[in-house]
């Protein structure tokens, strides 16, 4: 968008740029022409006073006098007045007498084509009355500017006696004087010569002065684009376009439009680009680290597979309220999968640990045993002649037992590394770490009396017709596995059984 309104505005500024541009280079085209035009001033006061000469006028009236063309009005005194070329004309125009400055070759170019025009100023004086009047000629490739008049004697009255024109060359001196007055810079630059229609001497009075045409005045854009050309034919006396004059004029306007647009560019396109790169920066601080560090989190969060790490983005906005909620997920899911954890390892019916659990613990005390020799064993007990209980009391009162027994178990183990489990139906095993055959054994009477001290009435269980459980101690061997443990743990308590029930056996 921001390019867009650029572009835009420097189209429009160099519209309308371009107008005013033009516009006041044509005013300065006029400026330029007028100044040219005035520049033959000072041919016009030499050829005043000339023509009212009357030492000129005599050798007019009288050429015998011969030598006065040379000795007054020769090379050097026309060099001082400022002419470089000067004929002399009789009343029926033709020439009598002629000056020339000699060019650098030595050529006297204006002689030949004065020749040659004569008979046009004298016809022009004539019909205009004795007018005098001023004009440009081209001499060969070359620009002149030529006045004339009649030659009066000195009053400057009485009938006219021949005629009088002075010339001036349109050189790099012409111009520099004029660009040094206008301050405009131009060229006077010869155009292709056309076959001459000169026009007969009939219409000589309409010899024209003046040498610019406003409406033949073109204007030319260059690629550059930093410079107009204006060009504009120059007339010659006998109405033909005999030259070019061209100025080269700087185009200020839209240069200025250009460096005014390239400096708000600039300006705009630093601030576009300082604003983007702070809106990354910005975006970087506020979105994109933030992102990255949730997504590192939860990614380790991920990793633990136990839903262990936290969520640390804090803040006010949507990227935080994320981090939040996403936080509390992970506390719900945790929470969630602890209870289940909890659930999978505990007994429903009596909040004792599982068999699950119970193995989980051998494994590791198993481990323990191989690694720190640290002593351990497992008593497996079972409730005598549970079956009939239940046939007894029924089902439900079975279930009530079966509390009762656990909570029996837990009280009746003191150590805090002691493990009761219910093992599955009326089974269940406790593990203890650290102690002798010995102690567990003691430990097992001491289960086996809490339970008959319980006094639960149990009329099929004779002979105390209380409830009571037959128990199997092992003690880890080094040779030990679980299952081999187990085997001899489960082989003591069949030994329990088979011998009477309501005892300890140690495998
Ligand atoms: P023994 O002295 O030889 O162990 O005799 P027993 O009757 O206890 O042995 P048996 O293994 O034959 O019987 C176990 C009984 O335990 C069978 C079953 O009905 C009962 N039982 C197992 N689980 C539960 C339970 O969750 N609740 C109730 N109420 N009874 C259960
Ligand atoms: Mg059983
Ligand atoms: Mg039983």
């Amino acid at each position: 968008m921001a390019v867009l309104t650029l572009v835009t505005l420097r189209w429009h500024g160099h519209q309308k740029a371009d107008q005013l541009d033009e516009a006041e280079a044509r005013d300065d085209f006029d400026r330029l022409t007028a100044t040219f035009q005035l520049s033959t001033l000072g041919l016009k006061e030499t050829l005043k006073s000339w023509a009212n000469w009357t030492e000129l006028y005599d050798y007019v009236v009288d050429r015998s006098t011969s030598r006065f063309l040379e000795e007054e009005l020769g090379a050097v005194e026309l060099a001082e007045a400022g002419v470089d070329f000067l004929t002399l004309l009789d009343l029926s125009g033709h020439v009598i007498g002629m000056t020339e400055v000699p060019g650098v070759g030595g050529d006297l170019p204006a002689t030949e084509e004065m020749i040659r025009q004569s008979v046009y100023f004298s016809a022009y004086v004539k019909s205009s009355q004795g007018a005098s009047g001023c004009g440009a000629i081209k001499a060969r490739t070359q620009v002149a500017m030529v006045c004339f008049g009649p030659i009066f004697n000195s009053q400057g009255q009485g009938h006219a006696r021949g005629y009088i024109a002075l010339g001036q060359w349109v050189n790099e001196d012409t111009i520099r004087r004029v660009s040094q007055v206008t301050g405009l810079m131009f060229d006077i630059v010869d155009v292709p010569t056309q076959a001459r229609k000169e026009p007969p001497p009939a219409t000589a009075a309409a010899m024209t002065s003046n040498m610019f045409r406003k409406d033949a005045v073109q204007v030319i854009e260059h690629d550059s684009q930093r410079e107009l050309e204006l060009r504009s034919p120059l007339t010659g006396l006998l109405g033909q376009d005999i030259a070019e004059i061209h100025m080269r004029w700087p185009r200020r306007l839209r240069q200025m439009v250009d460096t005014s647009s390239d400096i708000t560019e600039m300006v705009v396109l630093t601030l576009i680009v300082l604003s983007g790169a702070l809106l990354m920066l910005l975006l970087d601080r506020v979105v994109v680290r933030r992102l990255n560090l949730l997504r590192v989190e939860l990614a380790s969060i991920v990793d633990s597979r136990r839903w262990a790490g936290e969520v640390s983005i804090r803040g006010g906005d949507e990227l935080a309220a994320l981090a939040r909620y996403t936080h509390e997920l992970v506390l719900i899911v945790r929470q969630q999968v602890q209870e289940l954890e909890d659930l999978s390892q505990t007994d429903a019916l009596t909040g004792l640990p599982n068999r699950r659990a119970f193995d989980e613990r051998l494994e590791h005390i198993l481990a323990q045993y191989a690694r720190q020799k640290l002593s351990a064993a497992l008593i497996l007990m079972d409730v005598d002649h549970f079956k009939k209980y239940n046939d007894t009391y029924g089902h439900p009162a079975g279930d009530e037992a079966l509390k009762v027994i656990a909570r029996c178990l837990r009280s009746a183990l003191r150590r805090e590394l002691d493990l009761p489990a219910r093992l599955g139906g009326e089974e269940f095993g406790v593990l203890l770490q650290g102690v002798s055959a010995e102690q567990a054994c003691a430990a097992a009477q001491h289960i086996r009396l809490a339970m008959q001290e319980l006094a639960l009435t149990h009329v099929a269980n004779p002979p105390l017709m209380v409830m009571t459980m037959s128990l199997g101690v092992a003690v880890v061997t080094p040779q030990d596995t679980a299952t081999t443990l187990y085997q001899r743990a489960d082989d003591a308590l069949y030994q329990a059984k088979t011998q009477g029930r309501n005892r300890v056996h140690l495998a």
